[in-house]
């Protein structure tokens, strides 16, 4: 997604996971962060994936919120132009995971990536949050809070991914 969001934003992929501070770049960055966080990724997964503090991710999407309340000319124009990237992200996420290479490795030359898929229906209500439990003797129906989404409706999945380098081959 970073490779469509720089062509569409102007600034290369290296700026916008950079940490330059000019105002123009330092919006492409939280924008970008904003459609990661609209794509079903956490804070923490945003966080890990630029190498950045769950902190300042949270507060860098707050900020963006604030400044597309308010209506700014410069951050609305960049939404409004990448924010399709939310929906193809979400089609995704519904039911298949594209893997595509991280961008960034630690210093032990390992990448994790945590994806939260958050939009299934509970299998067990049917998506109601309670499920039936009186049987054909009982004079009164009795409905209770659904064991699996604990009354919420809904499950989540959260998908864990580590890359590391290949196994080496040995010379025959
Ligand atoms: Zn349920």
């Amino acid at each position: 997604m970073i490779t469509e969001f720089s062509k569409i934003v102007g600034i290369p992929e290296s700026e916008i996971l950079s940490n330059r501070r000019t105002k123009e770049i330092v919006n492409a960055r939280q924008i970008y962060w904003l459609i990661l966080y609209k794509s079903g990724y956490s804070y923490t997964a945003i966080a890990r994936l630029n190498n950045k503090y769950h902190s300042s991710v949270l507060t860098s999407i707050g900020r963006i919120k604030g400044l597309l309340e308010i209506k700014d000319f410069d951050v609305t124009d960049i939404y409004n132009r990448t924010k399709h990237l939310i929906q193809s992200s979400m089609s995704i996420a519904n039911s298949t995971i594209t893997l595509t290479r991280p961008s960034l490795f630690n210093a032990e030359g390992k990448a994790h990536e945590e994806f939260i898929f958050d939009h299934f229906d509970c299998p067990r209500c049917n998506g109601l949050g309670y499920i039936h439990v009186g049987s054909y003797n009982d004079i009164e129906d009795k409905d209770s809070t659904c064991p699996i989404c604990r009354g919420t409706k809904k499950i989540k999945a959260i998908v864990n991914i580590d890359w590391s380098a290949s196994e080496i081959k040995k010379a025959p």
